[in-house]
């Protein structure tokens, strides 16, 4: 008798592939995988559903951007909405560098944070982002790292574009700290986009072959989906080819979203893009849901640079393009202030399997599911997550893939998706038919 038998499922692994069977989950893990029937105490009957590993973000935003204190943060729910049972917070630079002493606060899913390198920046004084950090603010900013990684976080982030004035000698040093803690890693939003994207995926290529660390390169969409996509994976095979240890991940969409005071919109940006203002909308305050005009955009830059904004500036064959290739995950980068932001924290991952898969017929389905589960839980060193196999979490997804997309808008951007049936996080039942049952199973994981 197992606390919940799953029956008539079809379970879709990353290495097993598509088949039909019974699944038996006792004390959070998956207990049994047989044809023949199985008893639980509670039993769901699936009918044919898609029984798969919960997906696994590698790259989101979580209590972060609500730095210092408050740890719980809307955007969990919208994760687990999407099917997400574990993800990666505190990227982009901007992980909160005290998230450890929050790590038992109750979640709906499971959650992994790194220590930002802007945020470290911050602590120790150095707050221009033009400029480099001194040999004290680093050796400062190298105690408060430890500390991070001795209380649990995954690791490093890097925000480039954010903080344009870090040499590369200071991520080094940094990175060298992380190379320590074989189960840790170091996440790198590049310094530039577009014309210089190259440039930027070959400085992240030596700091990670330099460091000798487990690195992960970011959102490459939004670096490279302006004609650099291809050159910018070869760039990736090759290094990756030598050895050096590279993630990538990707989110599926054309638009971006952060801050509009962030220095990627320091001037020269629609020039190089080839865009005009009214490719940014803004998503909070007075002017939420309309486009810049030039005005608006200069108002809001100087006076709220705080806003939210997406601007709509990258090729979307590209971005498929990247989602394709073996070496790309799929993450969200969702991030969410207030209900407002990018569609992608509540849409990404069922937006794949609907349209990417099902629709457009880019990815087959194991291939997309390997790429939300098994490979992110590889880079993350977790080794009982990301399959469906006897001994496992019992973190699961399960959806319908003939209805399964996303719904979320740049309009309405916490929309849930369809298609999503039943998501358990550590054999806890989260979704139930698309809906938040409340519980909070998840937790803060602890790196060690
Ligand atoms: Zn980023």
């Amino acid at each position: 008798m197992f606390d919940l038998a799953i029956t008539n499922g079809v379970v879709v692994d990353p290495v097993d592939g598509e088949y039909v069977s019974n699944i038996g989950i006792s004390a959070g893990r998956i207990e049994k995988i047989s044809p023949d029937f199985l008893e639980g105490r509670a039993s769901i009957d699936l009918h044919g559903g898609k029984i798969a590993p919960g997906f696994i973000d590698i790259h989101m935003h979580g209590g972060e951007v609500n730095a210092p204190c408050i740890f719980y943060a809307e955007i969990f729910d919208y994760m687990a909405l999407m099917g997400v049972t574990t993800c990666v917070g505190g990227n982009c630079g901007l992980g909160n560098s005290e998230i450890f002493k929050f790590k038992n606060s109750g979640l709906p899913v499971n959650y992994l944070s790194l220590i930002g390198h802007g945020a470290l920046r911050e602590k120790v004084g150095c707050s221009d982002r033009y400029r480099a950090a001194s040999n004290d603010q680093l050796e400062k900013m190298i105690v408060l790292l430890e500390e991070s990684l001795e209380g649990g976080s995954l690791g490093l982030s890097f925000g480039l574009e954010y903080t344009p004035g870090a040499p590369i000698d200071e991520l080094i040093k940094l990175c060298r700290v992380v190379s320590r803690y074989p189960n840790k890693m170091v996440s790198a939003h590049y310094r530039f986009d577009a014309s210089r994207a190259l440039e930027a995926i070959a400085e992240l290529i030596i700091v990670a072959r330099d460091a000798g660390v487990r690195f992960q390169i970011s959102h490459l969409n939004s670096c490279t989906a302006f004609g650099q996509t291809d050159e910018g994976l070869r760039m990736i095979d090759a290094a990756h080819r030598e050895g050096v240890d590279l993630g990538v991940d990707a989110y599926p969409y054309a638009a971006f979203s952060t801050f509009i005071g962030s220095a990627v919109f320091d001037p020269g940006c629609f020039e190089k893009w080839g865009v005009s203002y009214d490719a940014v909308l803004v998503c909070e305050g007075r002017y939420r849901g309309q486009r810049c005009s030039e005005e608006i955009f200069n108002y809001i830059r100087k006076h709220e640079p705080e806003s939210l904004v997406v601007a709509f500036v990258m090729k979307e064959e590209e971005v498929v393009r990247a989602i394709r290739h073996p070496l790309v995950m799929i993450a969200s980068d969702g991030l969410m202030k207030n209900g407002q932001g990018h569609p992608r924290a509540a849409g990404a991952f069922p937006r794949v399997l609907g349209r990417y898969v099902r629709e457009e017929k880019h990815l087959n389905l194991v291939e997309a599911v390997k790429k939300m589960t098994l490979m992110p839980a590889g880079q993350l060193r977790l080794a009982t997550k990301g399959r469906i196999k006897e001994g496992y979490d019992a973190d699961i997804t399960i959806f319908n893939s003939d209805t399964i997309i996303d719904r979320a808008t740049f309009e309405n951007p916490t929309e849930p998706p369809v298609g999503i049936e039943y998501v358990f996080v550590n054999g806890i039942k989260v979704v139930e038919k698309g809906r938040l049952t409340g519980n909070l199973p998840g937790s803060f994981l602890s790196v060690q």
